[in-house]
């Protein structure tokens, strides 16, 4: 079997958890392969590209919080740093985000969610129907009221991943269009990863493996079963959008609450919006249904009216990579130089750059033996210090992330009444 080149890191997946942490790899002068037959074209691709610490933070979720928090706060320098490298916009806004209610149980119901964020010290502020309208002259005239999110901003998902793809050409990241079957090595006594080897035919050497292949990581072979991801795909459908460029449009991201169903309008700076999203527990399938499709659209129009005259675009299905308790596992396993990064559910996009710097710093930190100028693998334990800062862009990263992810072992997962966490109940988005 034929042996390429070997190279410092191979990252299973190219959506923009795995086009992260290669950009950042790369931009910290590790080698740096990515393995995928179709990069930035999975959830990553669905997504509508909100940023939302506040919006998406739900009852018995209280752990994720902070690391939305933090991540959210990561975002303007992240998305800086790709502009510079990519030389395209990733249509990063701040303009936070409406949140409305389109009857009175709805209204109930979005009251107790925002007594839930003003009792964990989130931004939002309680609005009238009057003061709603005011913010988006486009929003029902019967609508009950809602609250101003301001802390939840939006990026372009898809010029994210395609700034991704560039900026990791720019520094010289490899991409194989193949797709990885095995990591090798890490069943092994001793484990300790080699590379990986591709389904149709050849594998990679390197000295460390990433896992960041969305809802399909557990599906790789060569894991040992007792940190095999636990990540199943959950289905989300989205909707795009346009409307008459001369004509007004939303100025900002709008969530609703429309009897009983939550919804989302993502206005886009080119015109376009992006409406979802459906939660389907549907296995890998990814067709898109009629009445999935019309059912976002009804609850999009009895908010925003206006809606009836825009030109429906596309609509599209993704996977996202649900865990158990909905919190992405992200880390060093117990197998040298495997590392995973998954499991990102709702907040994929968002948890791009922390998730980035984690696995560059777990790479620099030394617990990974990297391939030396010479062409040989420096021992583990020796590539680096701990405590490393990661670079991006011209910037420094100094602050450290350790702590900020959930452990991942096999006790985080155990059953109720285990070692384990608890779990943490389903979002809506
Ligand atoms: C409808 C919808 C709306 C969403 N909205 C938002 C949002 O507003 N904000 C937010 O933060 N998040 C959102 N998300 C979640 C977010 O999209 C995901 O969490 C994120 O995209 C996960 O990124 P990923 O790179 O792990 O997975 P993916 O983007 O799915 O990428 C995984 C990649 O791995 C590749 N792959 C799979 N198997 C292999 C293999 N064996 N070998 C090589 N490559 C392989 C695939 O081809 C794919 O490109 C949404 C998701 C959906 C579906």
């Amino acid at each position: 079997m034929a042996t390429r080149a070997p190279t410092d890191v191979v990252v299973i997946g190219g959506g923009v958890i795995g086009l992260s942490i290669a950009w950042t790899a790369a931009v910290n002068g590790m080698a740096v392969t990515v393995v995928d037959p179709a990069p930035g074209r999975g959830a990553s691709w669905a997504a509508a590209g909100m940023l939302a610490p506040v919006g998406e933070a739900y009852y018995g979720e209280e752990a994720l919080i902070a690391l939305n928090l933090r991540a959210s706060r990561e975002w303007p320098e992240f998305a800086r740093a790709l502009e510079t490298a990519s030389g395209e916009s990733v249509g990063y806004r701040a303009d936070g985000t409406l949140l409305v209610a389109m009857d009175p149980s709805d209204q109930a119901a979005t009251d107790d969610v925002l007594g839930f964020h003003l009792g964990h010290g989130l931004g939002a502020r309680r609005l009238s129907a009057r003061e709603c309208r005011g913010e988006e002259p486009l929003l029902a005239p019967g609508i009950k009221g809602g609250a101003e999110l301001a802390d939840d901003h939006q990026v372009d998902n898809r010029r994210v991943v395609d700034a991704l793809a560039g900026a990791c050409r720019a520094h010289r990241v490899a991409f194989s269009d193949d797709e990885a079957s095995d990591v090798d090595g890490g069943d092994g006594d001793g484990g300790r990863v080699t590379g990986v080897t591709l389904r149709h035919g050849g594998r990679l050497a390197a000295g460390a493996v990433v896992v960041a292949a969305g809802c399909r990581s557990g599906q790789i072979g060569g894991i040992p079963e007792a940190i095999r991801p636990p990540v199943r795909p959950v289905k989300g459908i989205t909707v795009r959008l346009r409307g008459d460029s001369r004509g007004p449009s939303l100025r900002r991201t709008v969530r609703g609450m429309v009897h009983g169903r939550s919804c989302y309008l993502v206005p886009r700076r080119d015109g376009t919006l992006v409406v979802g999203a459906t939660v389907e527990e549907q296995g890998f399938d990814l067709s898109v249904r009629i009445g999935a499709v019309s059912d976002l659209l009804d609850d999009a129009r009895q908010l925003v009216p206006a809606l009836d005259e825009y030109e429906l675009l596309e609509s599209t299905a993704g996977l996202r990579p649900g865990s158990p308790d909905n919190a992405p596992i992200v880390g060093q396993t117990h197998v040298a130089g495997l590392i995973m990064a998954t499991g990102h559910y709702r907040n994929g996009i968002l948890l791009a750059p922390v998730t980035a710097y984690e696995v560059t710093r777990i790479l620099l930190s030394g617990a990974v033996g990297l391939i030396g100028p010479d062409g040989h693998e420096e021992a583990a334990g020796q590539a680096g210090s701990a405590e490393r800062p990661v670079k991006i862009g011209d910037r420094l990263h100094e602050t450290s992330l350790m702590g900020a992810f959930a452990p991942f072992g096999p006790d985080r997962f155990a059953p109720a009444g285990g070692a384990g966490r608890a779990p943490l109940s389903v979002g809506d988005r």
